[in-house]
């Protein structure tokens, strides 16, 4: 293993030490607030206090790599400053009946501690509750998803055996995107999933990247996306990327297009310091850059707020073990470590993440890394117990293979929880804009074949301020023009925009209303979007092969 440079050292220490924005209430003066507001460090001293954490153990392996972090976190002194204060949600919850997943109790104690360590929820797939993990990130406004992603000792990669040290993180959207889980039936054979991005909250993550960025001293920070495919969505991530790097002029900028990113993950991960993505994006790519560093068992993250955080693993309830005691907790005493800095207990969490590494560095390993073939491997892997006592066994001792972390001597909290807001704040990026209809889209559930819709569509629009423009099915154009090698569903897209001599501004939505009321006398319609230009702009995408 060879030794780190004391920079990647240094900036290591600084990732685990960040985060923490805090800035003024909102309101109309929010925006500004909440863009330009310092990312602060929690580490000046405060007077001493004892500190509550609300604690979720989770699902799975959750309850046995939490009780290990506890009880590693317990003999480093932690309990003497903490109180960790334990809530209902996950499975036990869902079991309830309640299909939120999180009690009202356990939502104030939340809101009340402002920091939650939590172990991985379980989500059934397809049918059933919603994941709950989600629901806490979107409840409590976590818009920042940090997540380190770095060569620790004793772990082989094949990165590490090439003398590869990684250390680079993802900042995932953690809101927005499709997580809002905004699905409909829309027809026998059609269904959809909303994908929602906003400005502000493209603003909140792009602002929390570069704060990051420039405490960690990162001198390019990336931008993933797929802006060439999803132009206005995307295309907005990319395009307030670009606005809110303009503060930041030191830090360089680059883009690269999602799937081009993976293939330079696995080539070449070491050209990517920090990486910004939209959230189902970010995930997805997280989990191959938990692969390049060991896996999911080496991945921590923070869900960064204005007022709440919580930090947890990357990875899940990982069912395939539960209740086997083989689970390595190393990701989930990462994610701690973030959390201990970011309350200020800086002295625990280095003394920590030294016995960790002392400990990994000896070969201590878990049952999901380190061959046994390989020297410096004990030949059989630990359990979970078995692991943290090793690292306990290490409290007080330095790696030698790696430059350890500096202790300093802060080790009181410094977190101090915000004032509970009076109700929710409206964020916003764009004021003052002038916004027109120019049409609107009526989507149809019908199986009629495409000139047989645009036969309807033009009779039902004859006597209004609408022509119908085009039919499009799944996004792309078959109406006026097309080809009758398209094959359709039983779900359309029908435009209608404003009849030449009608100005836009002359006429109101009502009148698209009462287009789309006529259509209903005849047609299912499942949806409806209003066609506007926003400061003489288009607001809306154009069809596949308009
Ligand atoms: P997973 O992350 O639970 O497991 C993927 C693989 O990694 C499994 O082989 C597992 O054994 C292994 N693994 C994961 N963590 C490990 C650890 N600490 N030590 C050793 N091996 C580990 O992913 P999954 O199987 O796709 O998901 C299982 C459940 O977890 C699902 O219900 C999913 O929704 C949920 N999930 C929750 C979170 C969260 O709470 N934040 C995140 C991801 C998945």
């Amino acid at each position: 293993m060879r030794v780190q440079s004391p920079s990647m050292r240094e900036r290591t220490k600084n990732v685990l030490a960040t985060f923490s924005e805090r800035s003024s209430p909102h309101s109309r003066n929010q925006r500004t607030a909440a863009l330009k507001g310092p990312l602060t460090m929690s580490a000046p001293s405060k007077p001493s206090q004892r500190l509550k954490i609300a604690l979720a153990p989770g699902d799975g392996i959750g309850p046995e790599i939490m009780d290990a972090a506890l009880a590693l976190f317990k003999e480093a002194g932690v309990h003497n400053h903490v109180d960790f204060v334990p809530t209902e949600m996950g499975r036990v919850v869902f079991d309830k009946g309640n299909t939120r997943g999180i009690t009202d109790e356990s939502v104030r104690i939340v809101e009340d501690c402002g920091v939650v360590f939590k172990g991985p929820m379980e989500t059934p797939k397809g049918g059933g509750g919603k994941s709950v993990n989600v629901t806490l990130r979107k409840l409590f406004s976590t818009y920042a998803n940090f997540r380190v992603f770095k060569t620790l000792p004793g772990v082989q990669t094949v990165y590490s055996k090439a003398g590869i040290n990684l250390d680079f993180s993802i900042v995932r959207e953690n809101i927005e995107d499709t997580y809002g889980g905004v699905e409909h039936r829309l027809s026998n054979d059609m269904i959809q999933c909303k994908r929602l991005i906003s400005a502000p909250g493209c603003d909140q993550i792009h602002r929390f990247t570069f704060h990051t960025a420039r405490k960690l001293g990162i001198k390019k920070v990336f931008c993933g996306h797929k802006a060439n495919i999803m132009k206005m969505t995307d295309g907005l991530f990319l395009d307030r990327f670009k606005a809110a790097a303009k503060d930041f002029p030191e830090i360089e900028i680059g883009d690269v297009i999602v799937d081009a990113l993976c293939m330079n993950l696995v080539i070449k991960p070491q050209q990517y310091q920090m990486i910004v993505l939209p959230n189902l994006q970010g995930d997805i790519v997280s989990d191959l850059a938990a692969g390049l560093v060991g896996g999911l068992g080496f991945a921590p993250s923070a869900n960064i707020g204005k007022n709440i955080s919580i930090f947890e693993a990357v990875h899940g309830t990982a069912p395939d073990i539960a209740g086997k005691g083989l689970a390595n907790p190393t990701a989930l005493i990462l994610s701690g470590l973030m959390m201990l800095r970011h309350i200020g207990l800086l002295k625990q969490a280095a003394t920590i993440e030294n016995a960790l590494l002392s400990a990994l560095e000896s070969g201590l390993h878990t049952g999901d890394f380190g061959d046994p073939a390989l020297p410096g491997y004990t030949k059989e892997p630990a359990n979970t117990n078995q692991f943290v006592r090793g690292i306990v066994e290490k409290l007080g001792e330095k790696p030698k293979t790696v430059t350890p972390a500096e202790v300093p001597e802060q080790s009181t909290p410094t977190f101090e929880t915000s004032p509970r807001p009076e109700g929710q704040t409206m964020i916003r990026t764009f004021v003052n804009i002038v916004s027109h209809v120019v049409g609107c889209d009526i989507y149809l559930d019908s199986p009629l074949s495409p000139p047989a819709v645009a036969e309807e569509m033009m009779r039902a629009s004859q006597d209004t301020p609408f022509k119908l423009s085009l039919i499009s099915n799944r996004g792309t154009q078959v109406w006026p023009t097309g080809s009758v090698y398209t094959e359709c569903v039983d779900y359309y897209r029908v435009r209608f925009e404003l009849r030449e001599g009608n100005l836009p501004g002359t006429i109101g939505q009502s009148r698209a209303v009462a287009l789309m009321d006529k259509i209903a006398e005849k047609f299912t319609i499942c949806s409806y979007e209003l066609l506007r230009i926003f400061d003489g702009v288009r607001g809306y995408s154009m069809a596949q092969g308009q």
